[in-house]
């Protein structure tokens, strides 16, 4: 990036040039003050100037406009040739800290940082590799007489230690105006004489060199001194000549390149918001704090319906989603089992050649006694087909389940589930091919079943003995009606056309509707979307959480920008962009979000642990916490710029007259 001045800086132009430079403060109020009445003056590069006034004569008002921290209200003034007045914010950022370097009365160096980091602040602002900025920042602190205070922060020098290293600060990019306001006002007369000294050499050195000052003594030291008195300039005076002539001083070379490289740029934004959110670190963990409880109960609520609707689902999904289940009566009829006889196994029959129709299968039981040579045991008989285990998933865990021809011939065969055979026979005994009395009928035993558990309601699905449903209803239940037809499908997109005709057919077989149908699928998404409701509720609440943490993060930022205004006005005086001040607020917004965010979903796992050790189901998943932590960036981002923002419009010379 170059800039227009740069190139048209000439020897024989001078540096500043104004032309009838008025000030005016709130020009629309009551409190209107004129401070600079049309000051006219020129001072040609590698000068060391004193401008000299009575305390309100309107100096600091001068120097401000000079070093483009504030803006005249009229006349012109000419930087190196260039009209100042065409230059946006980013361009005067830029000419802060590729030109100028400022010294202040109060040294106005930034508390958190030590001697070398204050040092390196334009370099960082200019992009300068960090290398050459550190060993730059060291060479100027040894220049100075502070190559043992480095390390040291701002509380720990003394007042000409800390005015040194502001000089330093303002030489770091090169330093070519060095505008100093009442640099030894606060210094005791040894180490002001010593400032004074130093900058005299800059200007011998080739820097130009201005001194505000309402002190005659120090304005003695400069080699011109312009007078200013009510915002007029009143006397102009050349007091000495510098001891090297013009020709043997060095012409400092301008620098006006910028070498930003954004992710340099990025890492020491990150470095100065951990710094920034160490030394506040009771608020940083309080702010935290809120981002943590907002991220754990997004995860945790989360986790609490997912675990809540999965069981459902998965109790529902065990039963099969691709079953149709008809009971006999007809819709809201009460008493619904055995005692109501509307289906018959030749309706299961029929349904079987319906299309799309893998199998129909019709169950009926009763209550029934086994016996085994000594033992009895009181079960529930079911007789049903063979396509039973199939339809159910459930396979014979020993010998066989009876086949199609079994039931054709009447076969006194059965099956017996897990508990039947845990109660008649002793442990490691095999009962297939033995034969039980079901009910005093000789039953031959062809094979147990796998143990399938219980029902959510806590029945025992293995407490039952299955038989075909001829032999059953001739020999055990008396009768030929059925409690139930589980009908599977073959296509579970189709399963609506399919009870359809199963309707119809029934119906019509039946010339009434005294039957009832229940879809399997249907249940399962009207539960699917009862469970949705519950996760977006319980979603809900964590979200709110998470809000109430992000306003939270808001409210310690504005704070944050308004205890730091001061510290923001010197960044901008030593050159941050508009972008720099944004992103370093915003980066500690988002910094605390991410740490939040990560410690809320530790919280989250561990409050979902917790739930699970009470017996509530819960189960986090991978995507909640992706979703999670997302949203606390995004609060980071969200609630940050506003205070970020804030922060970045903030004018620089309010922002350094602040306290
Ligand atoms: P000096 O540096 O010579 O003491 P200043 O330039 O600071 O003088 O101030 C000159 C005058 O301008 C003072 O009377 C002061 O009250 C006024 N002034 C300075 N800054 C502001 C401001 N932001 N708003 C209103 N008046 C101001």
């Amino acid at each position: 990036m170059t800039k227009p001045i740069g190139r048209q800086i000439a020897l024989g132009q001078p540096l500043f040039e104004l032309e009838g430079i008025t000030k005016v403060y709130n020009p629309d109020s009551e409190q209107r003050v004129e401070v600079l009445h049309g000051v006219s003056l020129k001072i040609q590069r590698g000068e060391f100037v004193a401008i000299m006034g009575a305390s309100g004569s309107g100096k600091t008002t001068l120097m401000n406009i000079l070093g483009c921290l504030d803006k005249p209200t009229g006349g012109r003034y000419l930087l190196a040739g260039t009209d100042v007045a065409g230059l946006d914010r980013s361009d005067l950022a830029w000419l802060r800290r590729s030109v100028f370097g400022f010294v202040f009365q109060s040294y106005n160096l930034i508390g958190t940082a030590t001697a070398q980091e204050n040092v390196e602040i334009p370099a960082i602002y200019a992009g300068h590799p960090a290398a050459e900025r550190h060993r730059r920042a060291a060479e100027l602190l040894g220049m100075l007489g502070l190559a043992e205070r480095t390390t040291h922060r701002p509380n720990q020098l003394s007042g000409g230690q800390q005015q040194r290293v502001s000089i330093a600060r303002a030489l770091m990019n090169g330093g070519t105006a060095i505008l100093a306001d009442e640099p030894t006002g606060a210094l005791d007369s040894t180490s002001g004489a010593e400032v004074l000294q130093f900058l005299e050499h800059l200007a011998d050195e080739g820097h130009t060199v201005i001194i505000i000052t309402h002190d005659a003594e120090v304005a003695r030291h400069a080699r011109r001194r312009i007078e200013i008195k009510d915002g007029n300039i009143v006397a102009d005076v050349i007091q000495s000549w510098s001891e090297k002539a013009p020709s043997e001083r060095p012409v400092k070379a301008l620098d006006f390149i910028d070498h930003a490289k954004r992710l340099d740029e990025f890492s020491e934004t990150l470095r100065m918001a951990l710094r920034a959110l160490r030394v506040n670190l009771l608020r940083t963990i309080l702010t935290l704090l809120g981002i943590v409880i907002g991220v754990g109960s997004v995860v945790a609520m989360l986790a609490v319906g997912d675990g809540a609707r999965q069981v459902v689902l998965d109790r529902i999904g065990s039963m099969g989603t691709d079953l149709l289940l008809i009971r006999p009566g007809a819709p809201n009829q009460r008493g619904v089992g055995n005692a109501i006889a509307t289906l018959v196994p030749q309706d299961a029959e029929a349904i079987s050649s319906l299309a799309n129709v893998r199998a129909a299968v019709p169950e009926l039981s009763a209550s029934v006694t086994v016996r085994s040579g000594d033992s009895d045991y009181q079960t529930s008989a079911t007789g049903t087909t063979a396509d039973l285990t199939e339809i159910r998933d459930w396979p014979v865990a020993r010998g066989s389940f009876f086949t199609r021809e079994d039931a054709a011939r009447y076969a006194a065969v059965t099956v017996l589930g897990q508990t039947v055979v845990n109660n008649l026979f002793p442990a490691g005994a095999d009962p297939v091919g033995r034969f039980v009395l079901v009910n005093n009928v000789p039953f031959q035993v062809l094979g147990v079943m796998a143990a399938k558990g219980a029902t959510a309601s806590g029945a025992d699905l293995d407490d039952v003995v299955f038989v075909p449903l001829s032999t059953g209803s001739l020999r055990l239940f008396g009768q030929r009606n059925v409690k139930t037809i589980t009908v599977a499908v073959d296509d579970v997109d189709k399963i609506d056309a399919t009870q359809s005709s199963v309707t119809a057919l029934l119906a019509e077989r039946h010339k009434a509707e005294d039957f009832q149908i229940r879809n399997m699928a249907a249940v399962l998404e009207t539960a699917e979307a009862t469970q949705n409701t519950l996760s977006v509720l319980l979603g809900s609440v964590g979200a709110i959480s998470l809000l109430v943490g992000g306003i939270g993060v808001m409210n310690i930022m504005l704070v944050s920008v308004t205890e730091r205004t001061r510290e923001i006005g010197i960044r901008m005086a030593t050159g941050a962009r508009t972008r720099n001040i944004l992103q370093q607020f915003l980066t500690e917004a988002v910094v605390v979000s991410i740490f939040g965010g990560l410690l809320g979903i530790g919280c989250g796992f561990a409050m979902a642990a917790g739930f699970m050790q009470f017996g509530v189901p819960a189960a986090v998943s991978l995507e909640v916490v992706a979703l999670a932590f997302a949203c606390a960036v995004a609060v980071g981002l969200v609630f940050g710029f506003a205070p970020a923002l804030k922060a970045a419009r903030l004018d620089p010379v309010v922002a350094l007259a602040s306290e």
